[in-house]
């Protein structure tokens, strides 16, 4: 209703020139009650906008509610996927290697979750024969529940959330304890790290790779252009792997200590973190990916001291020449003490330093 001089007119909000015709009737009923386009490429199929509607309805959080609504529209990153976009060594379901993993492995088909579904208090019969689409499955599932009362689809969506996040992190590395601990012999750690400082958006990276010994083996620091202290993690472990073509064949277990980074590369989680650096995590999981004998984990800040130094050190404008032959004192010292703890934890008693 407007407040000037201007009189009530009726107007249909949904045509350009607010005109009601026939045409547009049909657009707006196509676009409530119709279907809404399969986003799957090879799919003429669209999902029911009832299911799209049962998605929202559910009492469930936004965070699962919007999983739902991303495994309905195919649009959750697995492995398959991502080996089509060449950013996976494999399509095969990571736990099971048996089967492509699509969504509809991944959250019903798998023996592990098909245990899930068929016990207590779900008792959901989950077979290739009664799946083959995951949003026809959970459409079925609503109709189901609209005749019989029992299982509750919030239960569903917050089971196949879970489901996802225990794929995903089963695979993925875990945290390791506080300290510093040594490679396998034959094996390479590199310690990846970023600093950013906010004031004046200097941003710098530190890379150090260790033998099993201890001894610095190769590494890397220096100043990046970055808007956030994010990216400046996500050069680091870009930089990290471009370097791996150095050393082909080389065993290493990468590690770095920023947990939204490694959820979002190593989780598969592209969308989050820094909207700015989506073309930095694409390139880090093909590097990732294509990648051979390289593994990744999560650490705490404590044992990525050596990497944080350096990071540190090149945004404060410090110029580190043969710092991986001779470190300068700082760094030795935590060299030395990664060393020493690690020696004392495991129970080898030699002094270092
Ligand atoms: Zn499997």
């Amino acid at each position: 209703m407007p407040r000037g001089e201007v009189g009530d007119k009726r107007l249909c909000g949904w045509a350009k020139d607010g005109k009601y015709l026939v045409k547009t009737g049909y657009s707006l009923a196509v676009e409530r009650f119709g279907s809404f386009v399969d986003m799957r490429p090879s799919s003429s199929f669209s999902t029911p906008k009832v299911v799209w509607n049962g998605i929202w309805k559910l009492n469930s959080t936004s965070k699962v509610k919007s999983f739902m609504w991303r495994d309905c529209g195919g649009a959750l990153p697995t492995r398959e996927d991502l080996f089509s976009q060449k950013c996976s060594s494999s399509p095969l379901c990571q736990i099971c290697s048996l089967f492509p993993e699509i969504i509809e492995h991944c959250l019903l088909l798998c023996g592990w979750v098909r245990k899930l579904w068929s016990s207590s208090p779900f008792n959901l019969k989950v077979s290739n024969f009664f799946v083959s689409r995951f949003d026809v499955w959970f459409g079925d599932l609503l109709s189901i529940e609209m005749r019989r009362s029992g299982v509750s689809l919030e239960l569903v969506a917050f089971a196949c959330w879970e489901v996802w996040k225990a794929r995903v992190f089963s695979s993925a590395p875990s945290v390791v304890p506080d300290w510093w601990i040594p490679p396998v012999p034959g094996e390479v750690k590199v310690n990846v790290d970023g600093s950013f400082l906010k004031d004046s958006f200097e941003a710098g990276v530190g890379i150090i790779a260790r033998n099993s010994e201890g001894v610095v083996f190769a590494g890397y620091c220096g100043q990046v252009s970055a808007t956030s202290g994010f990216m400046s993690e996500a050069l680091a472990m870009k930089l990290a792997l471009e370097s791996l073509s150095n050393f082909p064949g080389l065993k290493v277990c990468f590690e770095i200590d920023c947990e939204e980074l490694f959820r979002l590369v190593f989780g598969r989680m592209l969308k989050g973190g820094d909207w700015a650096c989506g073309h930095i995590l694409k390139e880090i999981l093909v590097g990732a990916g294509s990648a051979q004998n390289v593994s990744f984990s999560l650490v705490r800040r404590a044992s990525n001291q050596a990497a944080d130094w350096l990071a540190r050190s090149v945004v404060k404008g410090l110029v580190l020449k043969d710092w991986v032959s001779s470190p300068p004192p700082p760094l030795a010292l935590i060299l030395s003490l990664d060393l020493e703890t690690a020696l004392g934890r495991m129970g080898v008693k030699k002094g270092v330093g």
